[in-house]
């Protein structure tokens, strides 16, 4: 067993788990000893919804962990309560943290000390943690580079004075992020960058982020060269040792076929890391529809809308004259509403030419022949899987780093439109117009370019590809 071994700690959320997972294989594949430690929560869904015991049960260099995120079993951990599963981590998840790196019991379960801590972004005491032990962290950052970007130029925008700001005047350029000064408003930055002070237990997070990720030995990215070169250069101002080694979930499938590991015959795909179960015969419906027809909807795991929202989304969708896939997750409609709520040509059309699924296997939708554009709540995952797939977006973001990333697909990368602050069904209908008709020639250009990119960067000679054997290098370096 390698004597490089590597404690991945994702947040307790399916994006940032899904990716971890990802990497955690890919890690594997290349002999190094790898524990993932999820919250248990995280760790029951997965169990429940998954094969990842028996998939990763192919590596004997692999084990899962679990940690308490300090909330009881019966807590629903959805996003209107989800400031107390900060609260839970902040309580409980740190200390014992601490007190498992400290008692060396990670290295008492794999019968090797962990060599390298690859927390979240997020994780700042994970940093101070590791140092305490004298173990190199390299952060795992699953947002965006561009909202990476905007929350380490957060001391700078408060310095500013551009940050924080209320509600109004959104549409006030933004200075103090470098790289962006030509197309960055108010109203692009990170959702929580809206508020009156600064002492919400998020904006400490960001700040802290700010003063630790640079620290690091080094930050993995979820992205690759080409898309986001414009951002590296700035990030690697501030952190010199970048790995982007995405789109993750493509990185995957390129590294078995370049080069067949002995686990290939029994393992040809990295599997569903979902948190809930996948309905599957979403995919037997798109295999009816004409190709590029189709406009996919997902909010992904966290967000949710208020039946209004939903209302005229799917008003939107219907108005369009074209078939539609909605997700709609459970707990995501806010009080959601009776099915004698629904007005009677929602249901007719839907009837006719729509299916809505409570979650999906994404990755398969969005590459399915009959997906003609992704109504998105921007979430990067989302964003990147789309790309790969050269998928036109109708971005409708609410939160976190969807601000930024939203922005970005119309305004740097040219792959959609950016809905942001609006759910209009008027709206709505013109754009799934604008990406499947009027404009797509324009869009299915740039979607096509970037895909392009996107496969080429995971090919043996791609950007990904080499800058993940120099992570796995650089891992066993400092190990
Ligand atoms: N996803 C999925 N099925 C669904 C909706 C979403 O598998 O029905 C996955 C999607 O492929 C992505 C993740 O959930 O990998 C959502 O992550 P993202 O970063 O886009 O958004 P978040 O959920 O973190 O807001």
């Amino acid at each position: 067993m390698s004597k490089t071994h590597v404690l991945l700690f994702p947040i307790p959320m399916q994006g940032p788990v899904n990716c971890t997972l990802k990497l955690a294989e890919l890690l594997c594949l290349n002999g190094l000893t790898v524990t993932v430690l999820n919250t248990e929560h995280i760790h029951r869904n997965l169990l429940r919804h998954t094969n990842v015991l028996t998939r990763f049960s192919r590596y004997d260099n692999f084990r899962f962990e679990t940690i308490s995120d300090g909330l009881p079993d019966d807590h629903p951990r959805s996003t209107e309560r989800f400031v107390e599963v900060f609260e839970g981590m902040k309580n409980v998840t740190e200390p014992v943290f601490k007190e498992m790196m400290v008692s060396g019991c990670f290295s008492k379960i794999s019968k090797c000390p962990v060599t390298v801590v690859i927390p979240d972004g997020s994780y700042s005491f994970a940093l101070d943690v590791a140092d305490e032990v004298g173990v190199p962290v390299v952060y795992f950052e699953t947002v965006s580079p561009c909202a990476l970007w905007t929350y380490l130029c957060l001391p700078k925008l408060i310095e500013a004075g551009e940050v924080p700001f209320s509600g109004n005047d959104l549409d006030v350029p933004v200075k103090s992020v470098p790289g962006t000064e030509h197309f960055l408003r108010r109203r692009d930055l990170p959702g929580f960058y809206r508020c009156d002070n600064l002492t919400n237990h998020i904006m400490q997070t960001i700040m802290n982020e700010a003063t630790h990720v640079p620290r690091a030995h080094g930050v993995i990215i979820n992205t690759f060269e080409v898309l986001d070169e414009s951002i590296l250069v700035h990030l690697r101002k501030v952190c010199p040792n970048i790995y982007c080694i995405g789109p993750l979930h493509t990185l995957f499938k390129s590294c078995m076929a370049i080069e067949p590991k002995p686990v290939t015959q029994m393992h040809k795909s990295n599997g569903s890391n979902s948190l809930w179960e996948e309905n599957r015969s979403c995919l037997s419906w798109l295999d009816t529809k004409p190709a590029k027809s189709v406009i996919y909807v997902s909010i992904g795991s966290l967000a949710i809308m208020t039946v209004d929202q939903f209302f005229e989304i799917w008003h939107g969708l219907v108005n369009s004259g074209k078939p539609f896939l909605i997700v709609k997750r459970p707990g995501s409609v806010i009080g959601d509403y009776d099915d004698n709520q629904v007005p009677k040509v929602l249901v007719d059309a839907t009837k006719e030419r729509g299916f809505i699924a409570k979650w999906v296997p994404q990755e398969e939708v969005l590459a399915h022949s009959s997906i003609g554009g992704f109504l998105t709540h921007s979430g990067w995952n989302s964003t990147m899987e789309s790309i790969v797939e050269g998928v036109p977006m109708i971005c409708w973001p609410l939160y976190v780093d969807q601000q930024v990333n939203s922005r970005f697909v119309s305004e740097v990368w040219k792959i959609g439109i950016d809905m942001k602050d609006t759910s209009d069904r008027v709206i709505i209908e013109k754009a799934i117009n604008d990406i499947t008709n009027v404009r797509r020639n324009e869009f299915i250009k740039s979607a096509n370019t970037l895909a392009e990119s996107a496969a080429q960067s995971v090919t043996k000679d791609g950007s990904s590809f080499k800058d993940l054997n120099r992570l796995i290098k650089d891992l066993n370096s400092v190990s």
